[in-house]
C-alpha cells in the first residue's frame, strides 16, 4: 500500500466523491462541515438543524450525566468526623455541600451521601425518641407503685 506524491488515499478528490458535510455555516461564516454521521434528514448537523432542539437537550442531559458520572476519589475517611451525634450529622452535610460545590464529588456522590446522612439523623431520632419514651413510661409506672 504505498502512498504516491504524498496524497493518502481516500484524499483524492477527483476521485472519492465528497462525504456528506452539514450544509450550515458557523457564527464566524465558515462552513461547518460536521462528518455525515451528525447529519438528519435536513442535511443539517444536530447544532445546526432548528427542528432538532429535543434531541440536542437529550445530547446535553446525556453529557451532563456523564460527567456527572464520571468517577471521582471522593473524600478521605480522615475528612469526616464519627457520625455519633446530630452535631457530627451537620459537619458531614457540610463538608459533602462544599465537596459538590468544588466539583471533589460528583453530584450523584453528593446525593446519595446526603440521603445517608439524611436517614442516620432519621434513625438517630427515633432511637432518641424511643428511649425518652421508655424513661417517661417508666417513671409512670414508677409513680403508680406509689401508695395514694
Ligand atoms: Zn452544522
Amino acid at each position: 500500500m504505498a502512498v504516491e506524491d504524498g496524497v493518502p488515499e481516500g484524499q483524492n478528490e477527483g476521485v472519492a466523491p465528497e462525504p456528506r458535510r452539514c450544509r450550515a455555516l458557523n457564527q464566524d461564516g465558515t462552513p461547518c462541515r460536521a462528518s455525515p454521521q451528525w447529519l438528519g434528514d435536513s442535511g443539517l448537523c444536530l447544532a445546526h438543524d432548528p427542528d432538532r432542539e429535543a434531541e440536542r437537550q437529550h445530547a446535553r442531559t446525556l453529557g451532563g450525566l456523564r460527567t456527572g458520572a464520571r468517577r471521582r476519589k471522593g473524600l478521605n475517611p480522615s475528612d469526616l468526623p464519627p457520625l455519633r451525634t446530630p452535631q457530627d450529622a451537620k459537619a458531614w452535610a457540610a463538608r459533602i455541600a462544599t465537596a459538590v460545590a468544588t466539583g471533589e464529588l460528583s453530584g450523584q456522590q453528593g446525593r446519595v451521601s446526603l440521603a445517608a446522612v439524611k436517614l442516620w439523623l432519621e434513625a438517630h431520632d427515633a432511637e432518641e425518641v424511643a428511649e425518652r419514651l421508655a424513661r417517661v413510661e417508666a417513671q409512670v409506672k414508677g409513680r403508680r407503685r406509689v401508695p395514694q
